[in-house]
């Protein structure tokens, strides 16, 4: 259910509404708009009468959401959610890069990624310290120690860092370092663990689970808004299907309804969508026409040796090629990609200049 106030309602008179949502035994959410403010409900609405809250002063009418996930919905939220960081903007027109390799294997190679991403205007770096390997027997990242790597690259470069969360223990250590927290396929219904991370002070990167309808992967998202944290960006990076001519199928198909439904950014991940380098540059170009709001893409600078995901990432002058082929799709389209021009805030922690927003 969906409470929006009149125009000039004032600061009182929504306090009061949102004590009487809390009387009655459920959760509101303010969400102030350039124009008025609009109050989501959650918990156990059926039972409302709307009439109790409509006769309150300063209420324009209420709304009932009819989707199951009620935060993430468009009907909820009728505009664009737009997460501003330091090192650029999820949403709005913005086509956002956030590149590097699978996993953290040496500080040389992290920061020789960052420092040629940076000089590219690239700003986000991904590296997984804990990876989710199908075999135990594979490389498994480096843990903590990969996550001091990426603290000291941060430091030195300014790049933004995107890396994953396995697991609720070392929830407090990956959002120290990390500037987006990445929730893996395999863990998009770890509830648990988007329950820990509800909590995170940093956005979400939510990756679609392989076998995860996008109804599934909303309500997955609702966990993390409803839960507190309200900067979730969501990630298609392959579905199972038939077909076997590809790692996964990318299903960019689902960004139209997905932007339909929900206000919630989309990134694109042609590396794990496609598992093969020479697919990833036209599916990337396909996701920018397609209407995503940028990529996550894995970059290696010697991708032949690479402990994880070589065969699907792209090496320097490959992604150099990709990056000059966006920018000429991006003009006709009238989308902002990365470019080497811009001054950035000199970072040293997470906390420096983090500014969000939800317009
Ligand atoms: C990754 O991004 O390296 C990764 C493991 O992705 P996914 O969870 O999509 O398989
Ligand atoms: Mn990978």
């Amino acid at each position: 259910m969906l409470v929006v106030m009149q125009s000039h309602s004032t600061p009182e008179q929504i306090d009061r509404v949102l004590a009487a949502i809390r009387q009655m035994g459920l959760t509101p959410h303010p969400m102030p708009g350039a124009t008025r403010t609009a109050i989501g409900i959650t918990g156990n609405t059926a039972a409302i009468d709307p009439r109790t809250l409509e006769v309150l002063p300063g209420v324009l009418e209420l709304i009932r959401v009819t989707k199951p996930y009620k935060l993430a919905s468009r009907e909820m939220h009728a505009d664009d959610t737009v997460i501003r960081l330091p090192q650029g903007t999820f949403g709005q027109r913005h086509f956002t890069i956030i590149a590097g390799p699978c996993s953290v294997e040496d500080e040389s190679m992290i920061v020789r990624t960052a420092e040629w991403l940076m000089a590219r205007g690239v700003r986000f770096l991904r590296a997984g310290a804990f990876k989710p390997r199908t075999s135990p027997y594979a490389f498994q990242g480096l843990g903590l120690d990969g996550l001091e790597i990426l603290r000291r690259a941060r430091e030195r470069t300014g790049i933004g860092i995107v890396t994953e969360l396995m697991d609720t223990e070392s929830a407090s250590a990956v959002e120290e370092v990390a500037d987006v927290i990445q929730i893996g396929a395999r863990n998009m219904q770890n509830f648990s663990l988007l329950r820990r991370a509800a909590r995170a002070p940093r956005p979400i990167l939510l990756k679609r689970g392989m076998a995860a309808t996008l109804e599934e992967w909303l309500m997955s998202a609702e966990y993390l808004l409803s839960g507190g944290n309200r900067d979730v960006i969501l990630c298609e990076r392959g579905v199972r299907t038939f077909s076997d001519h590809s790692r996964n199928t990318l299903d960019l198909s689902v960004i139209p309804p997905a932007k339909a439904l929900s206000h919630l950014p989309i990134l694109v991940d042609p590396s794990h969508g496609t598992g093969r380098r020479d697919y990833v540059g036209p599916m990337a170009l396909a996701a920018l026409a397609a209407g995503a709001d940028g990529l996550l893409i894995e970059v290696h600078p010697d991708p032949d040796h690479a402990l994880s995901d070589g065969a699907q990432s792209l090496d320097f002058d490959r992604f150099e090629r990709l990056l000059a082929q966006l920018e000429s799709l991006a003009g006709p389209l009238r989308r902002v990609v990365p470019s080497p021009a811009g001054n950035l805030p000199s970072l040293t922690s997470p906390e420096s200049g983090r500014c969000t927003d939800r317009h």
